[in-house]
């Protein structure tokens, strides 16, 4: 094993820490960074920040190109029944209502919609615990198309919004603002934060996570989906692990460095819960055979993909399930809320 000496940027222990040499496999570069181990908190980081990032977030990097069409609404009279039985679904309110309207209209697809492996889109907003369509909700981090966003425009959210300073400009999708903008710089505050696996993308976490204690109001919900280290892909995987993502995420965090990151921001966990996927597993495979994953081949992108067969993808799969439940999958949300 091979140790540096570097000072960590979550607790700050300067200490010789373990270090490891990944590779850039998102596009296939091949490049190599180093990343250390905290002996105190158990982040994983990248020992240096690279100097010229946007190299690193090609035009066609997934989250920053845009859908070709975007539609919300279909017929006026129908949605505006679907947003009743929403109301009752997401908020425990008007019963008798429902059981009438459920004779007409289904619940719209989107509620159902999963942005985590284990919650769906209506899990996450009762385990956030809102109570109403007009509540503001923040999305951080969100790429140019916020597809969650989106989900919850089509429940009958109104008051919607999304921030990530990487895109290449403001945009507008009906009810739905997205702006090309820092956290810091956003006004008001919000019942619900969600950071869906962006954070890991974030320098500063401490300025980030005293950000999101600013803009949360005094019963305001952050949601903050990550990769966590260690677990079983990477004991199996190592520095193939597909979640590590060489150099764009810069840090990958225990359970230990993401609790030590909220309290000292003044804020708590309150749930856990472990969200993996197929994916954790096939891509880490490919990456040990060398194989980008953006290759055509790549069953990311290619829903036609022979790179693993049937029985090898259910078998990823049921993997997927296994660590989830055992609690040793490479994904996890967190709830997280202020402290009493
Ligand atoms: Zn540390």
């Amino acid at each position: 094993m091979t140790v540096s000496r570097y000072t960590c940027r979550i607790c700050n222990s300067d200490d010789n820490h373990p270090t490891f040499i990944a590779r850039e496999m998102m596009f296939g570069t091949r490049e190599t960074f180093e990343y250390f181990q905290c002996n105190t908190c158990g982040c994983l980081q990248i020992s240096e920040i690279p100097k010229d990032l946007a190299k690193y977030y090609p035009s066609d990097y997934a989250p920053h190109t845009q859908p070709e069409t975007y539609k919300v609404h279909t017929n006026w009279f129908i949605g505006a029944m679907q947003k009743q039985r929403c109301r009752t679904a997401l908020f425990d309110k008007h019963h008798k209502l429902n059981s009438f309207l459920k004779r007409f209209v289904d619940l719209p697809k989107a509620i159902h919609e999963k942005p985590s492996s284990i919650s769906s889109v209506g899990e996450i907003i009762r385990t956030a615990g809102i109570s109403s369509f007009g509540q503001p909700i923040l999305d951080v981090g969100c790429g140019i198309y916020p597809y969650w966003l989106s989900c919850l425009e089509k429940l009958g959210f109104t008051e919607l919004s999304g921030v990530d300073p990487l895109i290449s400009c403001d945009q507008a999708y009906d009810r739905i603002k997205v702006f090309k903008s820092e956290l810091r710089d956003i006004p008001g505050k919000f019942s619900l934060i969600t950071l869906h696996h962006s954070l890991e993308h974030i320098f500063d976490q401490n300025e980030m996570f005293t950000e999101i204690e600013k803009h949360l109001l005094p019963d305001g919900v952050c949601l903050v989906r990550i990769p966590i280290f260690p677990s079983k892909v990477w004991e199996e995987y190592g520095t193939n692990w597909v979640e590590l993502d060489a150099p764009r995420h810069f840090y990958l965090h225990s359970l230990k460095s993401i609790k030590m990151l909220a309290n000292k921001a003044g804020l708590e966990i309150f749930d856990t819960q472990y969200d993996t996927t197929a994916f954790e597993f096939y891509g880490s495979e490919m990456y040990t055979r060398d194989i980008p994953l953006t290759e055509k081949c790549s069953p990311f992108f290619n829903e036609n993909s022979s790179l693993f067969t049937e029985e090898q993808m259910n078998k990823f799969k049921a993997r997927a399930n296994e660590v989830n439940e055992s609690k040793q999958a490479g994904r996890a949300a967190f709830f997280i809320r202020k402290k009493n």
